[in-house]
């Protein structure tokens, strides 16, 4: 199934770009964001045009569209289990999230680098 991973992959198209993720780990679009980038993504923190590592819990400004051997249950377990270690989400959300972060991975074609900017995802490459 498509899911998104760290790449650092077109990293430096845009001058902000940074990437601490594990290369290759699972990422989805950050979940929260804070006052700083809240109506800026290039705001000053970051977090409002990144993707935070489920495994890691650090930022990237560029994922990658993989083809990997997931279930997706295993995928939901991933991302549940990352978002509650984050405690940045209440339980009541982490439900529509997941569902978010599986159909996000599914518009866009295996190989495709993408870009998010305050939730607006968009491909790279
Ligand atoms: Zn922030």
């Amino acid at each position: 199934m498509k899911l998104l991973t760290a790449t650092s992959r077109a990293q430096g198209d845009r001058d902000n770009d940074f990437t601490f993720c594990v290369e290759g780990e699972l990422v989805m679009v950050t979940p929260f964001v804070c006052e700083t980038d809240r109506l800026d993504p290039d705001g000053g923190c970051g977090c409002g045009r990144s993707f935070v590592g489920l495994n890691s819990g650090k930022a990237t400004t560029t994922a990658l569209v993989s083809d990997l051997d997931f279930t997706p249950e295993d995928a939901a377990e991933a991302i549940r289990s990352a978002l509650q270690r984050s405690k940045l989400v209440s339980d009541d959300e982490i439900p529509g999230i997941i569902e978010d972060v599986l159909e996000l991975a599914d518009e866009f074609p295996v190989g495709t680098v993408l870009e998010q900017r305050l939730g607006d995802v968009n491909s790279r490459i």
